[in-house]
């Protein structure tokens, strides 16, 4: 089995062949919601596709326009096992203020996945030095998704128990080719961040694409496929039981 822990298949960009992508491989797909319309559509999705986990979250860039709707999103969370996406973005917001009101967020849903003991797939893209502070101060099971820090980073969220996931860009990317050689293959996860992030620059990415990330993996840590294989599911199981249980409908 494939796991793609972080996609988002409710954009239009699936509308015309939702049902072949998500029947290409054997897959199982966690899809994040990233404001209050798109949470709704990834249970909706659930409740048509076996094969995805529904997750809720409030993306990091929407504090400023989209606050009216952290409330209910917020309340979507005892639905689903899987928190996301959410966590912090200084790369598009600079105001200190909205940075400000991102933490804020980030640490509603950190005390939510506390109190509930769910994982949160996270993203971080600039204020990674608060989000490791925050993560440090909550007792939670985490990854950070789409990692693209630094090694020095990664391995501080390691530390904290923390997974790191990569998305197929990973083979034409050195950064990250660099980060996963330093980093210990029981703390690596993959997603596709779909439609984002794919093998070919502008092409739409898919969850299958998964398996060229774990090929990609293998050929740089020097293991067989099969064995890289094992070691993902492994991982991916132990942040996210629930993906245990789906079966065929
Ligand atoms: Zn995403």
């Amino acid at each position: 089995m494939l796991y793609d822990v972080h996609a988002h298949l409710e954009t239009p960009e699936f509308e015309k062949d939702r049902d072949e992508v998500l029947s290409r491989c054997s897959v199982v797909v966690v899809n994040a919601g990233v404001d209050l319309k798109s949470n709704l559509a990834a249970l909706e999705l659930a409740s048509m596709y076996w094969n995805v986990l529904p997750a809720v979250g409030f993306h990091p860039e929407f504090v400023a326009e989209k606050m009216n709707e952290l409330e209910d999103s917020l309340s979507l969370v005892s639905k689903v096992t899987v928190i996301s996406e959410v966590g912090l973005d200084y790369f598009w917001v600079k105001e200190p203020e909205s940075r400000k009101a991102q933490r804020e967020v980030f640490s509603k849903f950190l005390e939510l996945g506390e109190r509930q003991g769910k994982p949160l797939v996270i993203h971080v893209r600039g204020g990674m030095n608060e989000a490791l502070d925050l993560l440090g101060s909550h007792e939670v099971r985490f990854a950070l998704h789409a990692f693209e820090g630094n090694a020095r980073d990664a391995l501080r969220a390691v530390d904290l128990g923390g997974f790191i996931s990569f998305p197929p860009v990973l083979v034409r990317d050195r950064n990250r080719q660099e980060v996963l050689k330093k980093l210990p293959l029981s703390s690596v996860l993959t997603e596709t961040d779909s439609p984002f992030l794919g093998p070919t620059r502008s092409v739409r990415n898919e969850p299958c694409n998964v398996a060229l990330t774990l090929q990609k993996i293998s050929s740089l840590v020097g293991s067989k496929l099969e064995d890289v294989e094992e070691v993902v599911s492994k991982n991916t199981l132990s942040l996210i039981p629930q993906l245990k249980e789906l079966r065929p409908r």
